[in-house]
């Protein structure tokens, strides 16, 4: 594993120390002390990483995907064991709690068991006889070398989105994780150094934008998945795809949330309360607009205001405590700039985070829930991924009006619903112009067994991560027609 205190990539079944000269520190954001440093690998690590896959791919792609599926079981074994390293190095790095910290391993090992039904997951099609005497087959053939990006905030769970599909499907798979939390991914690779993957199989390169690049133009390289910010997600989508690759590329989010008043408030106030606040509101499926309608405003409002001012802000392996910092100095103050830009227009701090800190962790990036209401719709502050524990306030006549609102928006990952009437659940559920939609649920989350379905700009591509649509886009088909005469045969 990695010594010096610096991180180490994984190629050719080895530990390897970057030859770069840039290394770039990865910080604890609850204590802000240096926790270790990241190499920036430069394209001739990509290219030695892409090589020794490529070298791997074909006895790899030949083994038979009952045998593939073993290394999988280990792994899932391996990870139940480490769960609790993992979810502290997960606190340690990107400063959720701990409690988050398991949940998204507890996700992330989901993704793994479903990939080992990959002998079910990649059967064909066929038919006899589509003319007389002639078949048609259609197999799934893995790829060849497919590779992923992934963002700072599930260092654990995201990159468990791709790597279980892509090698039970056959392929030989690269990661790129965030350089902001790149020490949960030396953990998961030192696991799956154990797991019995041969070499090439499965690697790890450390680095950011020049590392990235190198994977998009790597003629070797066939498919990408990428999950990090919009302008990013488009961005690689672009270039993966100009240079003839395969993309699925997921982006930000700015997730509304429709409050009925015939809805149970208390209890939707609590569950908003771990939608918005939950992971420091870092997390691509955050509520992060209420909006009430009609009279829901007077009661929801209220309580609103009390789950954000009670939720206690600490350091995430601290007892009691419901939500850890955001992940930079520079987040802080980009969402503390975004919030002064709602009262700018015309939006009330109904609860204030900011200008708060936490004893005996004075350096940390604290910003705590924040409540903005009266936000106007047609304003940035309604529109803008905040991404952090900010929830804005809106309210709308009718559900006509909501669900307006709801859909006037650029991104498409989430939107929910609290209500007690079916028929409003159903025309929501029917409308509302987003991937993965929620009823009576804060975090609409589909399990490993559903596609994760982003929207418009929050997706780039066709096949989304997880289950079928995971075997779908690491595999291609090939579809077979073939003719066997019994006058052609030897008789027997
Ligand atoms: P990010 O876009 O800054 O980084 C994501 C990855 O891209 C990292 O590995 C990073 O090294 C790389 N990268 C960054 N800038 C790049 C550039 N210019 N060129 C090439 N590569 C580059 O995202 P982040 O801040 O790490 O993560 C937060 C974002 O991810 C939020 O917008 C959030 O909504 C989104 N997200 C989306 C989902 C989803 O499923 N849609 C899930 C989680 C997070």
């Amino acid at each position: 594993m990695s010594g010096n205190g610096n991180l180490m990539n994984f190629v050719g079944g080895q530990w390897q120390r970057s030859s770069s000269s840039q290394y770039i520190d990865l910080v604890n954001p609850a204590t802000a002390q240096t926790l270790t440093a990241v190499p920036l690998s430069p394209a001739a690590e990509v290219d030695a990483a892409v090589q020794a896959a490529a070298k791997a791919f074909p006895d790899w792609r030949m083994t038979p995907v009952g045998d593939r599926i073993q290394p999988l079981f280990k792994f899932r074994a391996l990870l139940e064991e480490h769960l609790d390293e993992i979810a502290r190095t997960i606190t340690n790095e990107s400063g959720k709690i701990y409690a988050e910290s398991v949940g998204e391993m507890r996700r992330g090992i989901e993704n793994v068991e479903v990939a080992c039904g990959a002998p079910v997951l990649m059967q064909g099609i066929n038919n006899e006889d589509i003319a007389r005497g002639i078949d048609e087959h259609m197999f799934r053939q893995p790829l060849g070398v497919v590779v992923a990006i992934t963002p700072f905030n599930f260092p654990g769970m995201i990159p468990l989105w791709f790597l279980p599909y892509a090698l039970a499907t056959g392929n030989c798979f690269i990661l790129k994780p965030s350089e902001k939390v790149s020490m949960t991914s030396q953990l998961l690779f030192r696991l799956l150094e154990q797991s019995g993957f041969p070499p090439g199989v499965v690697q790890l390169v450390n680095g950011g934008k020049e590392t990235v690049d190198a994977l998009l133009d790597h003629p070797t390289v066939k498919a990408v998945s990428f999950v990090g910010s919009t302008p990013v997600a488009q961005y690689v989508y672009s270039r993966a795809t100009a240079n003839g690759k395969r993309a699925q590329c997921q982006g930000g989010a700015k997730n509304p949330v429709v409050i009925m008043p015939d809805a149970d408030m208390e209890t939707t106030a609590r569950i908003m309360g771990d939608s918005a606040f939950g992971c420091a509101g870092q997390r691509c499926l955050a509520a992060s607009v209420a909006i009430t309608v009609g009279e829901a405003r007077n009661t929801f409002n209220e309580l609103m205001a009390d789950v954000a001012t009670s939720r206690r802000v600490g350091y995430g392996l601290d007892e009691g405590i419901q939500m850890g910092p955001v992940i930079t100095q520079e987040s802080k103050a980009r969402i503390e700039g975004l919030i002064a830009k709602g009262t700018q227009e015309g939006a009330n701090v109904l609860v204030d985070g900011r200008d708060r800190s936490v004893n005996g962790y004075d350096d940390g990036y604290w910003l705590f829930p924040t409540i903005l209401d009266n936000v106007n719709p047609g304003g940035e502050i309604a529109k803008t991924e905040i991404f952090g524990p900010v929830l804005s306030l809106m309210n709308a006549k009718n559900v006509d009006e909501a669900i307006e609102m709801v859909n006037n928006r650029a991104f498409g990952n989430m939107a929910c619903i609290f209500t007690t009437s079916g028929a409003v659940a159903r025309k929501f559920r029917y409308a509302a112009d987003a991937g993965n939609v929620g009823i009576n649920i804060g975090v609409a989350a589909p399990m490993a067994y559903f596609p994760f379905s982003g929207w418009n700009a929050s997706f780039f591509g066709d096949l989304h991560a997880q289950a079928h649509h995971g075997v779908e886009f690491y595999t291609q088909t090939k579809v077979v027609v073939e003719r066997w005469p019994q006058e052609w045969s030897r008789q027997f």
